[in-house]
């Protein structure tokens, strides 16, 4: 049983009326009293503000951006110029005169853009790349079809997989430096992993790889759900999707550190951006800044906690991935506010689909990792992933269920 004297349960008790505020600004969830979404991972619910940015954008002065001269077209282009700001702010930007924003469609464009069009024309013959295997595939098919391009072109260049570590869900630091080597050129990762839910300690992996090779961030995962400072991060290129930071789908950006370098998406960028989506990303971001994006790591990382907790009292569900930490020791694995786990006989679409029918929206399926067999019993898991609107009492009614299956 939970004790109420435990962190998570003194982090959620804390900030129960802050959430409680924040959790009435999603109209979805008052149109669906019943239903308990847990599926933020895969696309976030968006807040009035964003919803209402949209529309006052869309009724006030829509137009398109970069072209035209009235004050609807000059006002368009204003505010995406903005959003590009805000973009940096919200990550911690500490070099805006070097670095450069790139909106794209989301994480998948804007990795097939740093692979195809930025890291491609670079490598010759004999380089290598350091890539994550068992994270999301959109990090996965842009690294090997740069590789597959090059081969046709009579240039090889290796592929391997950055090593990771199953007890903890994190890459294998301490396998690393034997790996990078000097035809090393570049290193894909991820921040937060999608399943496992571990933040991937990108420091270490800095300390591992040395300062020459450029780092490339899928943060995905982890934009709009912990304080993002790219000071810290001290990687070379950081990509996210809008449409999980609460914005709407088909916007994203690359943050690339230095100017220079081919071009992403050579003459790409003259077309129509997604002018009202970029409206709503940057809604999106003064909404979470508003928020507190602090306050909204403790509330999902607490969540989580009571969500492992409990299921450590139910012998049929193994929880995947790293276990929990709240420790402040920054070289700690920590477990972000997702939590995936698999039931000692149910396939992952027999458990969804219980969960679904008992009002609890998580995904079953493969999860988007590449070669993952859902009706695998070793694959067969369903993933909870949460965002600020996520109560304690949602945990622990998907519990009650969870403990109905024996
Ligand atoms: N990378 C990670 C870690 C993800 O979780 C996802 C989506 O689930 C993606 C990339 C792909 O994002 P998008 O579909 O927005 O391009």
């Amino acid at each position: 049983d939970l004790s109420d004297d435990d962190e998570p349960t003194r982090e959620l008790a804390e900030l129960r009326s802050w959430q409680d505020g924040l959790r009435a600004q999603f109209p979805i969830l008052a149109n669906h009293p019943g239903l308990a979404y847990l599926d933020s991972a895969a696309t976030t619910q968006k807040p009035r503000a964003v919803l209402d940015a949209v529309q006052e954008y869309l009724v006030t002065g829509n137009a398109n951006a970069g072209r035209g001269t009235y004050p609807w077209a000059n006002a368009t282009t204003a505010a995406l110029e903005a959003v590009r700001e805000r973009t940096r702010a919200f990550l911690g930007d500490p070099e805006p005169d070097r670095s450069s924003v790139h909106f794209v469609s989301g994480t998948t464009e804007g990795l097939r853009a740093i692979a195809l069009d930025w890291l491609a024309p670079q490598l010759a013959d004999g380089d290598e790349i350091l890539v994550p295997f068992e994270d999301h595939q959109a990090n996965l098919v842009p690294w090997h079809e740069a590789r597959e391009r090059l081969a046709r072109a009579g240039v090889r260049v290796a592929v391997r997989p950055l090593p990771y570590q199953a007890s903890s869900g994190d890459y294998d630091h301490r396998a690393l430096p034997q790996l990078v080597g000097p035809r090393t050129r570049f290193v894909a990762a991820t921040h937060v992993h999608h399943v496992l839910g571990g933040d991937m300690n990108v420091h270490r992996l800095r300390a591992a790889v040395g300062p020459d090779v450029p780092i490339c961030l899928d943060a995905a995962q982890s934009v709009g759900h912990l304080p993002i400072s790219l000071a810290e991060l001290d990687v070379d290129f950081l990509v996210f999707s809008g449409h999980k930071a609460l914005a709407l789908p088909g916007t994203g950006a690359v943050w690339a550190r230095d100017r220079r370098g081919p071009a992403f998406r050579p003459g790409g960028w003259s077309g129509t951006p997604n002018t009202v989506g970029l409206i709503s990303l940057g809604a999106a971001l003064d909404w979470l800044t508003a928020a507190d994006v602090g306050r909204i790591e403790r509330w999902t990382v607490a969540l989580a906690a009571r969500l492992t907790e409990g299921l450590r009292h139910l012998p049929q569900y193994e929880v995947l991935g790293c276990q929990l930490s709240l420790a402040a020791d920054a070289t700690a694995q920590r477990r972000r506010g997702i939590v995936s786990f698999r039931h000692r006989d149910l396939s992952s679409n027999d458990l969804g689909f219980v969960l679904h029918s008992h009002g609890f929206l998580v995904r079953a399926d493969g999860l988007c990792r590449a070669g993952v067999d859902p009706d695998d019993p070793r694959d067969a898991a369903v993933r909870v992933s949460l965002h600020v609107h996520n109560t304690p009492e949602e945990i622990d009614g998907l519990l009650a269920v969870l403990a109905t299956l024996d």
